[in-house]
C-alpha cells in the first residue's frame, strides 16, 4: 500500500498532513485521508500501535462518522464487535439487591431502565479493533519512536517544527518546493499541517495554548475505574446466564459498575468506577501509562464495594488478584478555547477529554476525523497556508459546541449513575428520563449534516475572502 501522490494545480504541491499520536483518532483520520487521496504521516511515539485499556464501545453517532470516514474503519469494529444479548444496555440498581440474587438461574434484580443503543448494544476488545485498522495505514506512513517534544513556529506561522525527543524534526513550511517526506535529509521531514491527536498530555496543545497552570488541560475528575477481564464460564457459574449474557450497569451511591460480555472472547469485561474525593497520586515517571494506569488488587475493589448487593461483589471476588486501576481524566474545568491556531490543530482526547460515562469519548474523535479529512481533502491542493487555516478555522467551531457538551453532560453521567444528585437520589424515573435525553442529544446526531455545514461554510468562507479550493 502506498499514498497517493497527487499534484496540486499547476504543479502546486499537495497538502501533507503530521498526524501526532496513533491511538484511535489518529488511526482513524489516517484512513479517512487515504481515501480521501491526502497525504499523511503519523509520528508516534510509541515503538508501535497498540491500546491499552480493555473494552470500547462505539455509539450510533461514532459508527455513522466511522462508516463515513471509510467503511473499512467501521468493518474493522463491526468484524470483532460481540453483541450482547437482548440488544439492550440494562441499568439495575446494584446497591439495594437483595442476597439470595446470586443463585443461578434465579436472577433477583431491580430494573431501573434500558437503553437500547442503536440495532443493539456491541462492545470489542480494543487491541482486536485496533489490530483491524491499523491494517489499512501503510506501513510507510508511520514514524514509531517519535516523541512530540515542542512544535516551534517561525515566518508569521507560515513555517512549524515538530522536534521529537530522539533529536529529529519534521518540518511544516508551505513555502517550500522540496519534495514531501524529504526523508534523504535525515533529520528533517517536511509537512504542513499538524493534527495533534496526542490525547490528554498533548503536546500539540501545550504548543499552542502553552503548558503553565492557567493554560488548557486534562485533569484529575476524580472518578477512577477498575478494569480488568472476568472468565465468562466462572461468571456464569455464579450469577446464571440472565447476569452475563447481556450488558449491564450496577448503579449504587458513589460508584457503579459496567459489566459487558465479550462472548466471542470467552471474558466479561469489567469497570468498576468509583467517585474518588482524593487527588490522583503524582508520579515522577516520563510515562503516561505509568502516572494514569496504577497497578491495582482485587482487595481494593472488593472493599470499594463491600456494601454493594451481592452481584456486583461476586463480579468484584471473580476478578483477577492482580489488576490496574485508571484515573479518569477530563477537560472540563480548563477547556481549549478553540481547537486550531493557524496550522496546527486537535482532535480526539487531545482536543476534548471527557469522562467515560456516556461511551462517548472515542466517539467524538471518529466525529473530528470526518470533520478534518473533508475538509483537509477539500483544501488538499489549494495553494496557500491561508485556506488551510480557514479549513481548520472551520473544523473547530464546527466540532467545537458539541463536543464541549458532551464533557460536560459525560461528568453529568457520572453523577446520575452514582445517584449524586440529591433532588434524584436512586430515582429511577428521574434518572432514566434524563439519561435517556442526554444519550439520544449524543447518539442521533446528523454527522451527514455536520459534514455538509462545514464544507458549505468554507466554501462560503473562501469565496468571501477570494482564496479558492477544490470544489
Ligand atoms: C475507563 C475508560 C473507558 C472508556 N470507554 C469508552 C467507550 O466505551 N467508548 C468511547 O467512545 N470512548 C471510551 N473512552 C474514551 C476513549 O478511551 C478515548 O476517548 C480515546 O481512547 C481517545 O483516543 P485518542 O486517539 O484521541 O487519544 P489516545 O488514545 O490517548 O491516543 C494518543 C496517542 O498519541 C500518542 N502520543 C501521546 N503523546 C505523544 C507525543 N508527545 N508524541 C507522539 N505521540 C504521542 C500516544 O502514544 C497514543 O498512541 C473510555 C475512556 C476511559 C478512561
Amino acid at each position: 500500500m502506498t499514498q497517493p501522490g497527487a499534484t496540486g494545480r499547476d504543479g502546486a504541491r499537495p497538502l501533507e498532513v503530521a498526524i501526532v499520536g496513533g491511538g484511535m483518532t489518529g488511526l482513524a483520520l489516517a484512513v479517512g485521508l487515504l481515501r480521501r487521496k491526502v497525504r499523511f504521516t503519523i509520528y508516534e511515539r510509541a515503538a508501535g500501535f497498540g491500546e491499552l485499556g480493555v473494552g470500547i464501545h462505539f455509539t450510533p453517532n461514532a459508527e455513522r462518522a466511522m462508516a463515513a470516514l471509510d467503511p473499512r474503519v467501521l468493518q474493522s469494529y463491526v468484524d470483532v464487535a460481540n453483541h450482547a444479548a437482548g440488544g439492550f444496555l440494562s441499568f439495575v440498581d446494584g446497591f439495594h439487591e437483595p442476597e439470595q440474587a446470586g443463585d443461578p438461574g434465579e436472577p433477583a434484580e431491580d430494573l431501573m431502565f434500558q437503553l437500547r443503543v442503536g440495532e443493539g448494544y456491541k462492545a470489542c476488545r480494543r487491541s482486536q479493533f485496533v489490530d483491524q485498522i491499523i491494517q489499512h495505514v501503510p506501513r510507510e506512513c508511520v514514524h514509531f519512536n517519535k516523541n512530540l517534544r515542542s512544535v516551534e513556529e517561525g515566518d508569521g506561522g507560515a513555517r512549524a517544527v515538530l522536534n521529537f525527543q530522539d533529536g529529529s524534526s519534521a518540518e511544516a513550511d508551505v513555502g517550500s518546493r522540496l519534495p514531501l517526506n524529504h526523508f534523504t535529509v535525515p533529520r528533517l521531514m517536511r509537512v504542513v499541517v499538524v493534527v495533534g491527536c496526542d490525547g490528554i498530555r498533548s503536546q500539540v496543545r501545550a504548543a499552542m495554548f502553552g503548558s503553565g497552570p492557567s493554560s488548557p488541560r486534562a485533569q484529575y475528575s476524580h472518578q477512577l475505574a477498575y478494569r480488568g477481564l472476568v472468565p465468562l464460564d466462572a461468571a456464569t457459574a455464579a450469577l446464571g446466564p440472565s447476569k452475563t449474557t447481556r450488558a449491564m450497569g450496577h448503579l449504587g451511591p458513589g460508584a457503579f459498575v459496567l459489566s459487558i460480555p465479550l462472548v466471542g472472547a470467552n471474558v466479561i469485561h469489567v469497570e468498576a468506577f468509583v467517585i474518588d474525593p482524593n487527588e490522583w497520586p503524582e508520579v515522577s515517571t516520563g510515562s503516561d501509562t505509568k502516572r494514569y494506569v496504577l497497578p491495582a488488587t482485587r482487595d481494593e475493589v472488593v472493599s470499594a464495594f463491600a456494601g454493594f448487593g451481592p452481584t456486583v461483589r461476586a463480579i468484584a471476588s471473580l476478578l483477577p488478584e492482580k489488576l490496574h486501576k485508571w484515573a479518569v481524566f477530563d477537560m472540563l474545568d480548563a477547556p481549549a478555547p478553540s481547537y486550531a491556531r493557524g496550522r496546527l490543530c486537535l482532535a480526539g482526547d487531545a482536543a476534548h477529554a471527557s469522562t467515560p460515562n456516556q461511551g462517548g469519548g472515542a466517539g467524538s474523535g471518529m466525529e473530528d476525523a470526518l470533520v478534518l479529512a473533508e475538509l483537509l481533502a477539500a483544501v488538499a491542493v489549494a495553494d496557500g497556508g491561508g485556506v488551510v487555516a480557514e479549513a481548520l478555522r472551520v473544523y473547530s467551531e464546527v466540532r467545537y459546541e458539541r463536543s464541549q457538551w458532551l464533557v460536560t453532560s459525560s461528568r453529568r453521567v457520572g453523577e446520575l449513575f452514582t445517584w449524586g444528585d440529591a433532588r434524584y437520589g436512586s430515582d429511577k424515573d428521574k434518572i432514566w428520563r434524563e439519561i435517556e435525553s442526554r444519550s439520544h442529544q449524543l447518539w442521533d446526531h446528523d454527522t451527514d449534516a455536520m459534514v455538509r455545514d462545514a464544507l458549505a461554510t468554507l466554501h462560503s468562507r473562501l469565496h468571501v475572502s477570494g482564496l479558492g479550493c477544490q470544489g
